[in-house]
């Protein structure tokens, strides 16, 4: 696909499960900022003559869910995408407000699937976005995929449901310009790139053990375990590669990742962004990841939302230096 090479790259963490506004970036590839990395955000005070104030106010909170605000550089030309919305209005609002995010800057919401932890802002996000742009420029777009169940959850000894993703009316309604899309497609003067469903090849990537969907035409729950509506977003990097950010990784953080790569014409992988969907697995399953990870090559891991602490300290034993840790808050630059 026809991907516009990009010099560089910067994600603002506005949802992510884990909060530590603290600890350093351990990859020289990798600006971190944000959260209490920053005095120069703090506001100037007379304490004594000239300080700054470090409010504990201004950090953001951790919420089960992802939102990332990326935005593409090449030349003097910017593109900005947010990529899902984290699983609460209210969440989003706070953090967008504390990171100090330039919100009228986001052209582009994109869902990476239909599960409410990473729907559940998107309404007031639409909103929000729109109020803060001036009056000439475009409304924010959505883009979906077209298969929205009714309902999604997982089977137990009864069904346990989320509550509903927005629906597409509501989309409107807030003031969004809806785009639905099931096939790969660029974005943003083809800066971004927007996959269409991602091939499930390894043996160890099945998706969610037992999820379901209902449909309240037939008023039944069916089989859902493999989301296949599931799509990721990726860049390439001028002289470095792709960056792949995948939203959950129902589909498999390997299998979207190989999918990048081929959606790049093979150019190298650089960097994994996002939730890995580790943080139930069995340990197989992760030691298989770490080392289809490692022969795939990344120089950069930025895991976060549902990948889990046990995965993340493997990441760290096999691959040291490589992770930098997806913490709600922060700002990264590659
Ligand atoms: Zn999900
Ligand atoms: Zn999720």
């Amino acid at each position: 696909m026809g991907l516009t090479e990009i010099d560089s790259l910067e994600i603002a963490v506005i949802v992510d499960n884990e909060l530590d506004p603290l600890s350093p970036s351990c990859n020289p590839a990798v600006k971190l900022g944000g959260g209490l990395k920053d005095p120069s955000e703090g506001a100037i005070i007379d304490r004594g003559g000239r300080a700054k104030e470090m409010r504990m106010d201004h950090i953001c909170c951790g919420a089960h869910g992802l939102s990332m605000m990326i935005t593409a550089i090449k030349g003097g030309s910017r593109h900005t995408v947010l990529f899902d919305t984290g699983p609460e209005e209210e969440v989003w609002q706070r953090n967008a407000h504390r990171i100090g995010a330039d919100i009228a800057a986001i052209e582009l919401i994109q869902l990476s699937h239909w599960h409410r932890d990473h729907s559940g802002g998107m309404l007031r996000a639409i909103r929000m976005i729109n109020s803060a742009k001036s009056a000439d420029a475009p409304p924010v777009i959505a883009d979906l995929h077209p298969s929205r169940p009714d309902y999604r959850g997982v089977m137990g000894p009864i069904p346990i449901s989320l509550e509903a993703d927005p629906t597409f009316d509501e989309v409107v309604a807030a003031g969004a310009t809806l785009v639905k899309s099931a096939a790969p497609h660029g974005v943003c003067d083809d800066m971004f790139l927007i996959s269409g469903e991602i091939p499930r090849r390894t043996a160890y990537e099945q998706g969610i053990r037992r999820g379901i969907r209902f449909s309240a035409e037939t008023n039944a729950w069916s089989d859902d375990p493999l989301i296949s509506d599931e799509r990721l977003l990726m860049v390439k990097l001028k002289g470095k590669g792709v960056v792949v950010f995948t939203g959950c990784s129902h589909a498999g953080a390997v299998n979207a990742s190989r999918h990048a790569v081929e959606l790049g014409d093979s150019a190298p992988l650089y960097a994994i962004v996002g939730g890995y969907h580790l943080a139930d697995a069995e340990r197989d399953t992760i030691d298989a990841t770490v080392k289809d990870f490692k022969s795939l090559g990344p120089k950069i891991l930025i895991p976060g939302h549902c990948t889990g602490w046990r995965a993340k300290c493997k990441i760290e034993q096999e691959m040291p230096g490589c992770m930098v840790p997806s913490f709600v808050g922060s700002r990264l630059a590659l």
